[in-house]
């Protein structure tokens, strides 16, 4: 068996030890003489995994007690749904700040339902940056502000996060657990699974409780998050192999010392990535600085036909996943927590060669 260095954006790598704790579990787990998925999601044994998840996110993220986590289903993309219909009371608007991709759908769900205010958008400068302090046009009786930490597809993070009067929601899809977080500044939290935190087919959402008092009555029953924290996310049957995969990359991240152990070797592990591509003409990011990511760094070479033997020779030479989304080109590289500093040493020396050869 040979693993690839996996640069994928999610679907994405995990860690190898957790792939291998879940093998070895796969056929029978603490004996009980079954998988985890043929077990009951209301037994003790699952429960006692759920728990295991559950206070997992909570240790490392340093979650307060007055915040409910909810695993469910439909990705990061049926929150851009609930948010709304939760959050926003009739008649009410609600603030988006458009920094890329992601955020623009969340803010195009939320018009479906009802009114929401675009604060900012960043789509006139191609997506290349954050917005500063002062530019947002805010809404004093907004429900909440919603944006997106980390833009997976631009390549963009908001490296300090606005202070709002108003409630502020994130999607943090992309970067949760890879760096340290004040929680109590958010009222909402939302992530889909497939990137650090498990496999796709499971949500993350951390919520102020007293926020689910708010869906009018008319909010199908389903898409309340008071039933979900009522019945600890099984009113209906829960994505279990998702849940216990997440207990596993949650005592994983701890027995590495954490979050804050993590978040270093990220910071390094982009830096390094950064330090090259502005080392030469060959290699340009079309990033700001100040707002660039350090889960997917984008960037572009001097055209397209170069881009593709890029990605191409790289997948040869076993580093995978580099090809930039679809909708805006050029390469990209998700360095989330699984992503080891020998991956990217192997992605920057090969990138050297790629320079020495076509420069
Ligand atoms: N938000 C962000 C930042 C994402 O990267 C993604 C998926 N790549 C989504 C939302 C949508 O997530 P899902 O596919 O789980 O619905």
């Amino acid at each position: 068996m040979t693993r690839v260095y996996n640069f994928n954006a999610g679907p994405a790598t995990m860690p190898l030890s957790v792939l291998e704790k879940a093998q070895s579990e796969l056929l029978e787990i603490a004996g009980t003489g079954m998988s985890v998925m043929e077990m009951s999601h209301r037994s003790k044994e699952f429960q006692a995994i759920y728990d295991g998840a559950e206070s997992g996110i909570r240790r490392l993220m340093e979650i307060p007690d007055e915040y409910a986590v909810l695993f469910l289903q439909g990705g990061a993309s049926l929150q851009f749904a609930m948010i709304p219909m939760n959050l926003r009371r009739p008649g009410k608007s609600a603030d988006y700040v458009d920094t890329g991709s992601w955020a623009s759908k969340a803010f195009k769900e939320a018009k479906t339902t009802g009114s929401a205010n675009l604060a900012w958008s960043g789509k006139a400068e191609n997506y290349s940056r954050v917005p500063k302090t002062g530019e947002l046009q805010l809404l004093p009786e907004a429900e909440y502000v919603h944006i997106c930490t980390n833009e997976t597809i631009g390549g963009i993070r908001w490296a300090q996060f606005p202070e709002t009067r108003t409630p502020l929601v994130a999607d943090m899809s992309s970067e949760i657990l890879s760096r340290t977080i004040d929680v109590s500044r958010f009222s909402l939290i939302y992530a889909g699974a497939q990137k650090n935190l498990g496999p796709s087919g499971l949500a993350i959402v951390i919520l102020r409780r007293e926020l689910a008092d708010r869906a009018p009555a008319d909010t199908p029953i389903f898409l309340r998050y008071s039933t979900h924290i009522e019945e600890r996310s099984m009113y209906n049957t829960p994505n279990t192999w998702g849940i216990y995969i997440v207990k596993l990359i949650c005592e994983a991240l701890e027995s590495q010392g954490g979050v804050r152990q993590i978040q270093k070797i990220n910071e390094e592990k982009a830096a390094r990535l950064y330090r090259l591509i502005d080392s030469s003409g060959f290699w340009r990011s079309p990033v700001e600085k100040e707002s660039r990511s350090l889960m997917n760094v984008v960037w572009r070479l001097p055209s397209e036909i170069l881009e593709e033997q890029f990605v191409a020779q790289a997948k040869k030479a076993g580093l995978v996943g580099l090809k930039g989304h679809r909708s805006v080109g050029g390469i990209r590289a998700s360095l989330y927590n699984a992503v080891s500093l020998e991956a990217v040493d192997a992605l920057t020396a090969f990138m050297k060669e790629f320079e020495r050869t076509n420069g």
